[in-house]
């Protein structure tokens, strides 16, 4: 990481979704390394994620677990919060980065694709934060960072499902953090616009959109990881219900 000392999050247990690769993994990596503890909740086998996980615990010397839940899963998420919260003790950071896309055009957009889409990136991003924040409000200390979109700011073609999925994750966030401000718990909003993961991998090079990029590049993981872990930081306490896009100027 470099640019954030190794122990600012020392003694700190951080969950993250969708953490066995992409923008999940390099927060995780990017948390670990800071010194929080990391609990790694994905879909993929256990495994796959448990290989992750022991790679980050060995390259930072932190604990790291895998956990398998299938986030658009109300009683499941609750399962795994619970479970986190006995095996390491507590819960004081929540990064809900799970999602997929399902592009389409609307006139072909089946209902099923829709709910799918929007059951788990919003819906994960509800049910994970709706059974993570009793706990943080009764500890009076939390911080939870949501990964929504450009896409959610601006809406794009052939997304009908994903722009509403994080266009509803900005609301999701800033209601959250009205309601829980006062608890000491702040909730903020991460606004990609090209990442360099595997949900974009199929996008070509020549994209009228990725040429748009004023900055002239996608970006990589890290350099959002790097945005989630301040937000995670003491030193964003004052920052609440905001929504930051990293997308080399792009949605501007
Ligand atoms: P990715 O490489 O496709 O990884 C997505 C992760 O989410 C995977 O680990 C996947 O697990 C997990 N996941 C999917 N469905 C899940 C479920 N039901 N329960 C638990 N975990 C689940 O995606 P990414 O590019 O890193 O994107 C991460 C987040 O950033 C997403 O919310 C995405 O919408 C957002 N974002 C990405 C970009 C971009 O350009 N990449 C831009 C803007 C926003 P499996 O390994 O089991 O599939």
């Amino acid at each position: 990481m470099g640019i954030f000392s190794k122990d600012m999050l020392a003694g700190q247990v951080a969950a993250v979704t969708g953490a066995s690769r992409g923008i999940g993994r390099a927060v995780a990596e990017a948390l670990a390394s800071c010194g929080a503890n990391v609990a790694i909740v994905d879909y993929c086998s256990e495994e796959v994620s448990g290989k992750t996980a022991a790679e980050i615990a060995e390259a930072t010397g932190v604990t790291v677990k895998a956990y398998r839940c299938d986030v658009s899963d109300f009683q499941a998420s609750e399962a795994i919060v619970k479970q986190i919260v006995a095996d390491f003790g507590s819960l004081d950071i929540l990064v809900n980065n799970a999602g997929i896309t399902a592009d389409g055009l609307l006139a072909q957009m089946t209902e099923e694709s829709f709910s799918r889409v929007v059951g788990i990136n919003l819906g994960g991003t509800f049910n994970m934060t709706r059974h993570a924040a009793r706990l943080m409000m009764r500890k009076r200390y939390g911080r939870i960072v949501n990964l929504a979109s450009i896409a959610g700011l601006t809406g794009n073609a052939g997304q009908v499902n994903y722009a509403s999925s994080k266009a509803g994750v900005i609301g999701l966030t800033k209601s959250v953090a009205k309601e829980l401000a006062s608890r000491g718990v702040t909730a903020n909003a991460i606004a990609p616009g090209f990442v360099e993961t595997d949900m974009t991998k199929d996008i070509p090079d020549d994209a009228p959109l990725k040429k748009q990029i004023p900055l002239g590049r996608m970006a990589q993981p890290s350099e959002i990881a790097a945005l989630a872990v301040f937000l995670c930081s003491p030193a964003a306490a004052y920052i609440t219900g905001e929504v930051i896009r990293i997308d080399g100027g792009l949605a501007m």
